[in-house]
């Protein structure tokens, strides 16, 4: 049997798969016969845009080892956050399959757990309580919340607000699904006096609040990377150390696959298949392209990401296709990726070669793939016709 499906979060336990990253030798076995999907349990106000096809009833939960592939590592996936998250573990030689089992099923209950709480769609999540409390008293915050704002503040700082999480006052006047037909200029400039990260006021007693009545926090640019670096902090802990998570694009490579190093493909965004690979330890890929998800209107093509000094979504002729960052950690990754997207492929280039810990490649919309300095030794092409 090449696969199997656990209840728990629609974990799917698989010996076929691998979507958008392309694992270290990735052999016929990685490119099979896609695993079957199932829900997780669904949430109120959860992201309208995920779409799950349930092809088959899943089995009880039980702790039966999952499959292990020909090429020794355990693959599983999961509908959350409103995308699909993998988690590719290298089972070293001596540990047993149901342990791996066990903890790839404790970090994806990790990644559930992070959405439960960060999800601003979610309307009994502590980051909506944080939304509805702006500009009253400040509230106590959990660690993880605490967390994934303060770093929001320091990147937003360090863009100049070009990542901006209090993006949402406007984001939220906004639908990206087919169909949908954009706001009013006036409603966008009632509320873009709101939209200011300044206003995010953290203490050192842990708690938080937002300046403003009306303000509204999205974490839809980071909060996928920090639960990636969640789950393989959990994978970590559990004494695997040779693994991938990744969630919708947000990847964090730790370790290696035994002997040779782990690579990680990136998307091509017209169509199935790379534009080429890296080889990562320790450090995260995340990539964001308007390409993901958008409507058009009066043949204008409108996309998910936001430029906070306008309200409006960035101008497809100046944006890049797609934006790949290399960072410390998936958080910083997938902040600073929406972050690059929105400075346009020149300023957020030059931006990228000012800070150290970031790599970038970027597509540009004449096709043309810009990479950083760091990393021009390090990027495999995929052959030509792939
Ligand atoms: P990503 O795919 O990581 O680039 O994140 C895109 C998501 O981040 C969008 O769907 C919004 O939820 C949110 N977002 C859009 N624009 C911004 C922005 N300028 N700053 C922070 N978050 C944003
Ligand atoms: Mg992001």
């Amino acid at each position: 049997m090449g696969r199997r499906v656990d209840r728990l979060c629609g974990l799917l336990f698989s010996a076929f798969g691998l979507g958008l990253v392309a694992c270290g030798g990735a052999g016929p076995e990685a490119s099979g016969a896609a695993p079957t999907r199932v829900t997780p349990p669904k949430r109120d106000g959860a992201d309208p845009a995920k779409v799950v096809e349930i092809k088959e009833p899943a089995p009880a939960v039980d702790a039966e080892a999952p499959p292990v592939r020909k090429d020794g590592t355990i693959y599983a996936e999961s509908e959350l956050m409103g995308t699909r998250f993998s988690i590719n573990l290298w089972l070293d030689p001596g540990r047993d399959a149901a342990d791996g089992g066990a903890a790839v099923r404790e970090a994806i209950a990790e990644v559930d757990r992070i959405e439960g709480l960060a999800s601003e769609w979610i309307a009994e999540s502590e980051l909506s309580r944080f939304n509805a409390a702006a500009g009253g008293e400040p509230i106590a915050l959990s660690p993880d919340l605490f967390a994934i704002l303060q770093r929001s503040t320091v990147i937003a700082e360090a863009t100049s607000g070009a990542f901006d999480p209090t993006f949402f006052a406007i984001g939220d006047l906004w639908s990206f699904k087919p169909g949908a037909t954009p706001p009013t200029q006036e409603a966008i400039d009632a509320r873009l006096p709101l939209v200011d990260w300044r206003g995010i006021e953290l203490d050192a007693a842990g708690r938080g609040r937002l300046r403003d009545v009306g303000m509204k926090v999205g974490l839809g640019a980071i909060a996928k990377g920090y639960a990636v670096d969640r789950a393989s902090a959990l994978l970590r802990g559990r004494g695997f150390t040779n693994h991938i998570v990744e969630g919708g694009g947000d990847t964090f490579v730790s370790g290696s696959k035994g002997e040779r190093a782990w690579m990680v493909g990136i998307q091509r965004p017209d169509g199935p298949g790379t534009i080429g690979a890296l080889s990562l330890e320790n450090r995260a890929l995340v990539t964001s392209g308007g390409y993901q998800r958008y409507f058009e209107h009066d043949g204008k093509r409108y996309a998910h990401i936001i430029d906070p000094r306008t309200g409006w979504p960035l101008d497809e002729a100046d944006s890049a296709i797609s934006v790949s960052i290399v960072a410390d950690d998936a958080t910083d990754a997938d902040a600073y990726c929406t972050a690059v997207a929105v400075m346009g492929p020149e300023r957020g280039m030059a931006f990228v070669e000012s800070q150290p810990a970031l790599e970038a490649v970027i597509i540009e919309r004449s096709g043309e793939i810009s990479l950083s300095s760091g990393l021009r030794e390090r990027f495999v092409p995929a052959p030509p016709g792939r």
